[in-house]
């Protein structure tokens, strides 16, 4: 199932208890469907859930009756149907909320929004009839293709003034329409959360938090690889040092523990200044004073030589 289908089962399984949000929700599923005129209109869906809470809407918010068939989508898949199939029928869902149905631009009334509860109920049933939610292990996009270009500057202010949470959408052409959609997590997070889809917007935070974890270990990864960086490049400085001393003085002439530091490093060049001390029972200040001193000692035998620094 896809992340928009789960979306929606769960919005569907939602008790409308007051007449009033039951009205707005069947407003704004409706009125978002391309079925909301007097002419003969299907609205097609994938989700037995929608198709049915249309049919349910329809009634009980409106007194019209509609009709379920089955139907093929378009993306050939096996779908439902939802029709008005009388004109009066038609007619009795518009009126309902204040349209005549031959409006040359469609806008949402507001006044037909009767209480601050309806809010809610109307959003619902307009991502219900044309919201789409990205699976969020794929990113993070939550978008209402409206039909008309006037629905979607309405849905679009609407969203903006929303009270019980701050979200900020965007407004797009698309082909054959409008979206309005959101990108920030967080904001796509509330709104589920807001029109009743708790489960699926924890999954949304659960997969979230799941990214940041990899991200960190990643992140650690690379501070890993970069620091074993910095270990070798210092070796290697180190290493042509002790083996320009080895080459011209030789390390005999070194006193012992620079000899046997020497030698260590010579054949271990992955090992940390740490593991070098752990070695030979040294402090890790320690063997950094007495690499200093081979440094010192096989740089200037290096620079003699017209190899001119090594780094
Ligand atoms: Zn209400």
């Amino acid at each position: 199932m896809s992340f928009t289908s789960q979306v929606k089962s769960e919005l569907c399984k939602i008790e409308l208890k007051k007449p009033c949000c039951l009205r707005a929700e069947c407003y704004g599923a409706w009125l978002f469907s391309k079925c909301f005129t007097l002419k003969e209109g299907s609205y097609t869906t994938e989700n037995p859930h929608v198709a049915r809470r249309m049919l349910e809407l329809a009634a009980a918010g409106a007194g019209a009756s509609a009709q379920l068939t089955y139907a093929v989508s378009r993306r050939r898949q096996p779908a439902y149907k939802v029709t008005l199939p009388e004109e009066q029928e038609r007619r009795r869902l518009v009126n309902e909320f204040g349209h005549s149905g031959l409006e040359p631009s469609l806008r949402i009334n507001r006044g037909a929004l009767e209480d601050s509860c309806c809010q809610v109920a109307f959003l619902r049933g307009v991502f219900l009839s044309c919201g789409n939610a990205t699976d969020p292990n794929k990113g993070y996009h939550l978008e209402f293709a409206a039909p008309y270009k006037n629905l979607a500057n309405d849905l679009y202010a609407l969203l903006g003034e929303a009270e019980a949470f701050r979200i900020s959408p965007s407004l797009v052409r698309r082909p054959g329409g409008y979206g309005v959609y959101l990108k920030d997590s967080g904001q796509i997070e509330n709104l589920l959360t807001f029109l009743g889809a708790t489960g699926a917007s924890m999954e949304l935070m659960q997969v979230k938090m799941y990214k940041e974890v990899k991200n960190n270990i990643n992140r650690k990864t690379n501070f890993e690889t970069a620091n074993m960086d910095k270990t070798y490049s210092a070796a290697a400085r180190q290493i042509a040092a002790i083996a320009a001393i080895s080459d011209t003085v030789g390390l005999s002439s070194l006193p012992e523990n620079l000899q046997e530091l020497a030698a260590l490093r010579l054949n271990e060049p992955e090992l940390t200044l740490r593991q070098l001390g752990e070695r030979l029972g040294v402090s890790r200040s320690g063997v950094n004073h007495r690499l200093q001193k081979l440094l010192e000692q096989g740089e200037k035998i290096l620079k003699e030589k017209g190899v001119d620094g090594v780094m």
